[in-house]
């Protein structure tokens, strides 16, 4: 009897030994569950806090005022116009698409350096998007994003800039964002101006001045002559 009673009792401590170690695994492995939960809820968490980068310049170059209204970017913009050249104070030296030209060039009828240093004016209401010095050819460069009324959006670039006065924000119509340059001595002075659609391959960038595929680049003249 005493054999069989020591018997039992040592079963009875095999079997409580072995449920403790099975609880003892489960509880670990819902700690485990619990601690992967945790981290997968804190990475979700972190992931909907800091919005996608794509949002953030999304946001910087959309103008927050509407270009309803455009004027020549030198001169006394609102009677500058192309139409005029040399009966006014500035003409366009180089043509929309004369030599594959992207922009025009616009002088003061004067000639040669007089237009050094003149103000450069915002063609319309807009955002400062792109304002540095892109490089050899180009010297100092702004682009301004507009949105025009029907909510499409176009850029007007300003090329071989003296100086840039605004490297940030909202512009206004015919505020003043720098000088007439001569891209570190390359050129005379003049203003390098184009005007550009959303489908640009040079969109937010300096781009080439000429190319022979002038797709996305419209003829700053006309776009502007259309909308005063
Ligand atoms: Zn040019």
């Amino acid at each position: 009897m005493f054999i069989i009673a020591e018997l039992q009792k040592e079963d009875n401590v095999k079997s409580f030994v072995l449920f403790m170690r099975t609880r003892n695994l489960l509880l670990c492995l819902v700690s485990i569950c619990g601690l992967i939960f945790a981290a997968s809820c804190r990475t979700e968490q972190a992931q909907t806090e800091s919005p996608p980068q794509n949002i953030e310049i999304e946001q910087k170059t959309q103008p927050k005022t509407i270009a309803d209204d455009f004027a020549y970017p030198i001169g006394k913009t609102e009677i500058i116009t192309e139409a005029k050249d040399k009966k006014d104070e500035w003409y366009n030296a180089q043509d929309f698409g004369e030599n594959n030209h992207l922009g025009e060039d616009w002088n003061k009828n004067s000639g040669g350096n007089t237009d050094c240093g003149e103000p450069v004016l915002e063609a319309a209401n807009g955002a400062i998007t792109y304002a540095e010095n892109a490089g050899l050819g180009w010297g100092n460069v702004v682009i301004i994003t507009h949105k025009l009324e029907n909510g499409e959006l176009i850029q007007t670039l300003y090329g071989h800039l003296q100086t840039i006065s605004k490297t940030d924000g909202e512009v206004k119509k015919g505020e003043q964002i720098g000088t007439v340059g001569n891209a570190d001595g390359k050129y005379l002075c003049h203003l390098h101006f184009e005007l550009r659609t959303e489908n640009c391959l040079m969109w937010n960038k300096a781009g080439a001045g000429y190319s022979a595929e002038r797709n996305g680049w419209l003829n700053p003249s006309d776009f502007i002559d259309s909308k005063r």
